[in-house]
């Protein structure tokens, strides 16, 4: 079998786990190489908002979910996998610009495990534009999901544009409300959590979790593969 991300062979060395749990190696889609490129962010002193870590001890949030909080009265429980570090950059371009769906293999089960671990009533995936839908083909985060009971509650508004890597940070702030929710009045009371590929400034996901928020859900949480 070849690595999806460099066409490598991938030496499979067969442990006894592996054996008894053949399914691993049929899930082993990258080489070691370009796995160990990625960088998984770690749980020291990391941001009580959007997970990032380096923040200072004793201080909860960083200063841009200090200006989430402010703005919304809440602020968004995040948590992203992996750094958007070169490696990330040149994965998500592949994948989604380029629209190669085979990579959606490559994290497919990982993502999906953390998803399940949060004990959500429904997983909800940030949704592209018919535009995006009609050239990309699928949806790019709906691809990382693996027997993940997903809800499509979130629709994206006419005319606006979901794609914020053309703006600059102070545009992409801005941004009115981009998207409606379908029948709000069953997530009251319901615990939900967002779904995103990659987080940014957070402004895509705070637009989502309010529509939520306002519908009186229990709670809302997020999670990226990347940030
Ligand atoms: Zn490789
Ligand atoms: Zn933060």
């Amino acid at each position: 079998m070849k690595c999806v991300l460099c066409n490598k062979e991938i030496m499979v060395r067969l442990t006894l786990r592996d054996i008894f749990w053949s399914r691993e190696i049929l899930n082993e889609v990258a080489c070691k190489d370009c796995v160990g490129q990625f960088a998984h962010w770690q749980a020291e002193n990391h941001c009580q908002g959007c997970g990032r870590g380096g923040c200072t001890k004793g201080q909860e949030l960083c200063d841009e979910c200090r200006r989430w909080n402010q703005l919304y009265g809440w602020y968004l429980h995040h948590r992203g996998l992996y750094h958007y570090n070169l490696k990330m950059k040149e994965y998500m371009h592949r994948y989604k610009f380029a629209g190669d769906y085979r990579l959606r293999k490559v994290f497919q089960t990982e993502f999906s495990t953390h998803i399940q671990r949060v004990a959500a009533d429904y997983v909800i995936p940030i949704p592209v534009t018919t535009v995006t839908w009609q050239t990309r083909g699928f949806n790019q985060v709906v691809g990382l999901l693996r027997e993940v009971p997903y809800l499509p509650a979130l629709k994206v508004k006419a005319r606006e544009k979901v794609n914020q890597s053309s703006k600059t940070r102070q545009e992409r702030l801005l941004t009115p409300q981009p998207f409606t929710l379908e029948m709000p009045e069953r997530f009251k009371q319901k615990k939900i959590l967002l779904v995103d590929d990659i987080y940014t400034t957070g402004r895509t996901l705070y637009h989502a979790a309010d529509l939520f928020h306002q519908a009186d859900c229990a709670w809302v949480k997020s999670i990226s593969l990347a940030r």
